[in-house]
C-alpha cells in the first residue's frame, strides 16, 4: 500500500513537472510609462505576477530611475513616484521573496530616457533614411534617437546603463537589452552596419555585468548575430559571434525566430501583446507559438500607460494633455492599478493556464475562469458574459486609445476626422446591445464577480446615456 502511495506520488510530480511548459514565465511591463503607481502598488503587482504562476518581469527602468550624471534622462518624467523617492532596489528585493527575477529593461540608443539625450546633445541624433537628423519621436517620452557611431553616445550609453545597473539596482537579475523596433541610423558609419555599432555597447556592458555577476541573465535581439533581414529597417542583422550566455527574445513585429539561436542560448523569450491588447484566444495561441519555435519562456506583455500625453500619441491630436488610462479602464483613478479588475483577470487566468499548458482545451479554461471569478454560482452565462465585456474593453485598444466603445471622446475625433461611417456605428450599437443584455441579466448578483461583470457593464452603458455622447453613434447622425 505505501508502495503504491509512493508510486503514485511520484506519478504526480512527474506529471506536475511535465506540465510546466515553460522555464521562463511572467511579464513585460513598462514601468516607465506608469508614473502614478508607488511601492505599496508595485509590490502588489509583483503579488500577481507570483499568482500567476511568474517566475520573471522585464521591468523597463529606462527613463524612471533619477540618474546623477544625466538628470536630461527624467527630468520629463519628474512626477514618476520611483524619481520622486527611489523603490526599485525594495521592490526587486520583495520580487526575490516571491522567486521572481527582475531584469532591468532599457532600449540602446533610443527609446526612453536615453532619446532625450540628444535634447541636449543635438550633434548625437541619429539620421533617418532621407539623409537627414531623425524627427522626434516617443511613446510618452518623446524624443530623438542616437546615432551609434558617435563615441559620445556609446560613453553616455556605457554610463547610464552603468549607474542603472550598478549603482541603483545591483539586486537585479540581469538586463534586457531592447533593440528598438522604429528607427535605427542611416548615417555613413552605421547604415548597413549599424548593429555592429550598437554591439559594441551591448557586448562591453554584458562583460561588465559577467565580470561582477557571472549568472547575471542578459537578454538581447537576434540582431546581432542571425544575419536575416531585420523587419522594418530595410537593412540586415550582424554576423557576430554569439556568446550562449546570452538569453535571446523574439517577437511577431521586431525579431522573428531563429532556431538555430535559440538552440545554444542560455534561454529565449517570445513576447507578444495578447495579454495587454487582445483576448484569451490569443494568449492561448501565444503560448502554442512559444512552445512551437523552442523558446524556453513566454513573457509577453502587460502594458498600461498612466503617463499624460505631451505629444499627439499615435497621431492622436485629441489624447495631448490628457492622462492615459490604463488599459482602457476608465473607471480608475490615475493611483489605482489595473491588473486586479474583472477583464483583467480573465486575461491573467488564461496566461496562468496557457502559459503552464499551452495544450489546454479552451473549454477547460473556462471551466476554471467560472470557479475563479465567480465560485459555486459559476455558470456557462455568466462565463461568456465575463468573455464578452473582456472582448468589448479590448475591441480595436491600441497601446494609447482606449476601445472607442468606451471612449465617445475617441469616436468624436474619428468624426471630426471624417472616418465615423455609418458601419462603424452599426458596429458600436451592436456591441453596446449585447453589453445591455449583460447588464439586466446581472442586476440581482449573487457573488462579488458578478457584481463587478454589472458594475463595469453599467459604466461603459453609462458613458454613452451621456446626452452629447449618444447622438455620435446615433442611427441618422
Ligand atoms: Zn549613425
Amino acid at each position: 500500500m505505501l508502495s503504491l502511495l509512493i508510486t503514485l506520488l511520484t506519478l504526480r510530480c512527474v506529471d506536475a513537472k511535465s506540465e510546466d511548459a515553460f522555464a521562463q514565465r511572467g511579464y513585460y511591463i513598462t514601468f516607465m510609462r506608469m508614473p502614478t503607481y508607488d511601492l505599496a502598488d508595485w509590490k502588489k503587482i509583483v503579488d500577481g505576477i507570483h499568482d500567476d504562476g511568474g517566475n520573471t518581469l522585464l521591468l523597463w527602468v529606462a527613463g524612471a530611475f533619477r540618474s546623477p550624471k544625466f538628470p536630461i534622462t527624467w527630468r520629463y518624467n519628474a512626477d514618476h513616484e520611483n524619481i520622486r523617492q527611489d523603490f526599485v532596489r525594495a521592490l526587486i528585493d520583495h520580487a526575490h521573496s516571491k522567486g521572481i527575477k527582475v531584469l532591468l529593461g532599457f532600449t540602446p540608443f533610443g527609446y526612453d530616457g536615453v532619446n532625450q539625450y540628444s535634447l541636449e546633445h543635438t550633434n548625437l541624433k541619429a539620421i533617418g533614411k532621407d539623409g537627414k537628423p531623425v524627427q522626434p519621436f516617443g511613446i510618452g517620452c518623446w524624443g530623438f534617437n542616437l546615432c551609434p557611431s558617435k563615441p559620445e553616445s556609446q560613453r553616455f550609453m556605457l554610463e547610464y546603463t552603468r549607474e542603472m545597473v550598478f549603482d541603483f539596482y545591483p539586486n537585479a537579475d540581469g538586463l534586457l537589452i531592447e533593440s528598438s523596433d522604429y528607427a535605427i541610423c542611416h548615417c555613413k558609419d552605421c547604415g548597413e552596419h549599424f548593429f555592429e555599432r550598437e554591439f559594441e555597447f551591448v557586448r562591453r556592458i554584458s562583460n561588465e555585468i559577467w565580470a561582477k555577476k557571472p549568472d547575471a541573465t542578459i537578454v538581447v535581439f537576434p540582431h546581432y548575430f542571425s544575419g536575416s533581414e531585420v523587419p522594418g529597417f530595410g537593412v540586415k542583422a550582424a554576423k557576430l559571434p554569439f556568446d550562449p550566455r546570452w538569453s535571446l527574445v523574439f517577437s511577431p513585429h521586431s525579431a522573428h525566430p531563429e532556431p538555430a539561436l535559440i538552440k545554444r542560448a542560455k534561454s529565449s523569450l517570445w513576447w507578444d501583446d495578447s495579454p495587454a491588447l487582445r483576448t484569451p484566444n490569443e494568449i492561448r495561441a501565444g503560448a502554442r507559438r512559444a512552445k512551437e519555435i523552442g523558446a524556453t519562456g513566454y513573457v509577453p506583455s502587460l502594458e498600461a500607460f498612466t503617463f499624460v500625453a505631451t505629444e499627439a500619441e499615435e497621431g492622436q491630436s485629441w489624447l495631448k494633455g490628457r492622462r492615459q488610462i490604463p488599459l482602457g479602464f476608465g473607471w480608475l483613478e490615475p493611483g489605482e492599478p489595473p491588473y486586479n479588475e474583472l477583464p483583467m483577470q480573465v486575461q491573467r487566468i488564461a496566461y496562468r493556464e496557457f502559459s503552464r499548458n499551452p495544450d489546454l482545451p479552451f473549454e477547460t479554461y473556462k471551466q476554471i475562469l467560472g470557479r475563479d471569478l465567480f465560485g459555486s454560482v459559476s455558470t456557462p452565462r455568466l462565463i461568456d458574459d465575463a468573455l464578452n465585456l473582456q472582448a468589448i474593453l479590448n475591441f480595436q485598444r491600441t497601446w494609447c486609445q482606449p476601445s472607442p466603445l468606451t471612449s465617445p471622446e475617441r469616436v468624436r475625433a474619428m468624426k471630426m476626422r471624417g472616418e465615423l461611417t455609418s458601419q462603424k456605428r452599426s458596429d458600436y450599437r451592436a456591441a453596446l446591445d449585447r453589453l445591455k443584455n449583460i447588464e439586466q441579466m446581472h442586476r440581482e448578483s449573487r457573488s462579488s464577480g458578478e457584481k463587478e461583470l454589472h458594475r463595469i457593464t453599467n459604466w461603459v452603458l453609462n458613458l454613452w446615456n451621456d446626452k452629447e455622447a449618444a447622438p455620435l453613434i446615433a442611427p441618422n447622425n
